[in-house]
């Protein structure tokens, strides 16, 4: 079955009102409705106002790069599922491995926020790989599989048929590494088949990208492999045309 390829850009901590605009004229005037990829962008908190009214009623989605897994409350300096769903947000990232390790996120604290997204309206995009210590231990599979047994033990395989799975591999993220095609198929298979033994239907359906230094000129060849449904793009979704050589490689 088809699975629209995704092309998501996850700008980090980066950005001015002035980049986000330019930036997202670029996208808009070099994408469209009709486009073989769907595009979204993940700014920082204080640019989604901006990129709300820039975007709204185009082709183009955005969302939250995390959430807090509380509605609302004394939580300092966080931000809601539902604060993100006010400021138009269709996504978030939850379980980025920049949020696991500088940050301390658990698998469970993972889990808990992919609830809490669901629960304000969002759709999850979970973010699960391995470090270059745990690929070289032949762990890759063990640790993916255990971050996503955390979730799917939380809020059951069903929630995946509103969710996104991207398999970032640690190691390939802003470094310039990416996984070859093949490695990354190969994790993307994994990830598949596991969720096939619990559901066919969401499995076949399930978008999941790959994320890890994607560029224009190796996004075409990780964008053809059977189970690689789009890609999460950090470094490269920064300037338009960078990121439009991505979404343009999509055959
Ligand atoms: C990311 O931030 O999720 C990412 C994949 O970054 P980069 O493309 O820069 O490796």
């Amino acid at each position: 079955m088809m699975r629209k390829i995704l092309v998501a850009g996850n700008w980090k901590m980066h950005g001015s009102k002035s980049m986000v605009r330019s930036l997202l004229d670029g996208l808009l005037a070099g994408s469209s409705a009709q486009g073989k990829a769907d595009l979204a962008v993940f700014p920082s908190f204080p640019y989604l106002s901006l990129a709300e009214s820039i975007l709204s009623g185009s082709h183009i989605q955005w969302g939250g790069q995390t959430l807090n897994p509380n509605a609302q409350g004394a939580h300092t300096g966080e931000t809601s599922g539902n604060m993100l769903v006010d400021m138009g947000c269709r996504y978030v990232l939850v379980g980025h491995s920049e949020r696991r390790a500088i940050y301390g996120e658990s698998d469970e604290d993972v889990a808990t926020r992919f609830n809490a997204a669901q629960d304000a309206g969002l759709e999850p995009v979970l973010c699960v790989g391995e470090t270059l210590e745990e690929r070289e231990a032949g762990e890759t599979e063990a640790v993916v599989e255990r971050q996503l047994d955390a979730v799917i033990n939380r809020v059951g395989i069903d929630a995946f048929s509103r969710a996104i799975i991207a398999y970032e591999p640690v190691w390939a993220i802003g470094t310039g590494l990416t996984a070859s095609p093949e490695q990354a198929q190969s994790v993307h298979a994994f990830i598949r088949d596991k969720l096939l033994s619990l559901n066919g239907i969401i499995a076949d359906q399930l978008r999941i990208l790959y994320g890890g230094s994607v560029k224009g000129s190796n996004a075409a060849e990780l964008f053809a492999q059977g189970d690689i449904d789009g890609g999460l793009v950090g470094g490269a979704s920064l300037t338009a045309e960078d990121f439009l050589a991505i979404y343009n490689a999509v055959a």
